[in-house]
């Protein structure tokens, strides 16, 4: 049996020099052992091609706009990068995300490393070619995914905790099917059952065959569960991987000299530990790798939604002012407005699609299920104010029939207005801060969508 996920490490351009067993994979069937010899590449030195400019502050606060430079084009931010998880915003054309104004989109390491395969991304000409996405792109790690969707939680971090005890969303044993050793992490695939290892050098590899422009340090994702004893053992591992994957990348970026350049942003973990948060930041700052240091900054790890402006705000206070910070995942509107003015520059958030995909459409006036029987006969626009393609040809009315009838176009026209509506609202936080009326912005807003 020829394991088609591992075909990329036949690719000798590609290979990783580690020389070391411990990038084998012994799957009981097959071992399948990743390529890791030297081949000598003629060294270029890569081309930068990015960058961050800070362009206006936010009075008293940690926010601000900025430009991220990339190859594939300038993300102005703040920005919402839509998420495109397999390599597709579910349900809807690139051409839409781009015309309804999104910057930039991330996939995720974890599922196109299951399928198609990095190979095939790679051959296709990178993320951005394989899907017909000229702008920024970017992948996770795949870290958090593996932990999650490898079976490592009975629960997908439960947000809710309250009454849980510490091992309760952790699965034991044979149960728990994602294995946390300091190497990296052995895994389960959600789709097959197949087994799997992710560690900081595969990581990397796959990230750069994916060929994102902005990609991330493959790290330990804990749960708010995990005892504070863990989240340091967590740290420390995620730590000694941030710096294995900037060696990585170094190589990597080298070996594929020519390719455009992608940027390697490393991920803060500590839960809601301040201080742990803080050290973890302040290490990941200082960690430098043959005179190279990460172009930017992750938040990670599961946040608790009354504690995310503080979080954030204790870890863009570390890291360099001058670097670009990402805070993986969030999810309703009022969050933007945390993250942002704590300084996260970009974030991705599934929920515009995910809840689209069920009904639910955001208006300024808060959100509301199309599928009630109160808009059977809506021939109005979902939101008046909304100048996205769904409400410029489409009535209430008309979705509610298409969610009724489990229809396809439901669903791509419930997200294109979603994802406009946020992107839109992010887009009015950024002229706000641009013009310094943030404050006032930031009250009616919230003032009418919690009303
Ligand atoms: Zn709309």
């Amino acid at each position: 049996m020829t394991d088609p996920l591992f075909q990329y490490t036949s690719s000798k351009r590609h290979t990783l020099d580690t020389s070391s067993e411990r990038h084998t994979l012994d799957t009981s069937s097959e071992r399948h052992t990743l390529d890791t010899s030297i081949e000598p590449v003629e060294i270029i030195p890569p081309a930068q091609d990015f960058g961050f400019a800070v362009n206006t502050r936010l009075d008293g606060a940690l926010g601000r706009t900025g430009t991220i430079s990339t190859p594939h084009g300038d993300i102005q931010t703040p920005a919402f990068i839509a998420v495109g998880t397999k390599a597709t915003v579910k349900a809807v054309l690139p051409e839409a995300i781009s015309e309804l104004g999104a910057q930039a989109v991330l996939a995720n390491a974890y599922h196109l490393y299951l399928q198609p395969g990095p190979d095939i991304v790679d051959e296709a000409g990178g993320l951005g070619a394989f899907m017909n996405w000229p702008g920024p792109t970017f992948t996770d790690s795949g870290g958090f995914q593996v932990m999650s969707l490898g079976v490592g939680f009975k629960k997908v971090l439960a947000m809710n905790t309250a009454g849980l005890g510490n091992d309760e969303v952790i699965a034991e044993g044979k149960s728990r099917l994602a294995h946390v050793d300091d190497d990296g992490v052995t895994f389960t695939s959600h789709r097959d059952g197949s087994k799997h290892r992710f560690s900081p050098e595969i990581s990397m590899c796959i990230q750069h065959q994916l060929g994102a422009d902005i990609i991330f340090a493959f790290d330990e994702c804990t749960t708010l569960m995990n005892t504070r004893g863990y989240q340091q053992e967590s740290l420390a591992r995620t730590q000694a991987w941030a710096e294995r994957c900037l060696a990585a990348h170094d190589q990597l970026t080298s070996s594929r000299a020519g390719r455009p350049y992608q940027a390697l942003f490393g991920v803060v973990q500590g839960a809601q530990y301040e201080d742990l948060r803080r050290q973890a930041s302040r290490d990941l700052a200082s960690l430098e790798v043959n005179g190279r240091n990460f172009d930017g900054y992750g938040i990670g790890g599961a946040l608790e939604k009354e504690n995310l402006g503080t979080i954030v705000g204790w870890v863009c206070d570390e890291l360099p002012e001058s670097a670009p910070k990402h805070l993986l995942g969030i999810s309703e509107p009022d969050d933007f407005f945390s993250a942002i003015e704590n300084g996260a520059d970009t974030f991705d958030c599934v929920s515009p699609s995910r809840v689209a995909r069920n009904a639910a459409l955001y208006t300024r006036d808060g959100r509301f299920n199309v599928n009630t029987a109160a808009h059977r006969r809506s021939f109005t626009s979902v939101d008046a104010e909304c100048d996205c393609y769904t409400c410029t040809h489409y009535t209430r009315a008309y979705l509610h029939h298409l969610f009724k009838s489990k229809e396809m176009l439901a669903s791509t026209l419930g997200t294109i207005h979603n994802e406009r509506f946020i992107v839109r609202l992010v887009d009015d936080i950024r002229a706000s801060i641009d013009s310094g009326t943030y404050a006032v912005f930031k009250r009616d807003f919230l003032g009418r969508y919690y009303s």
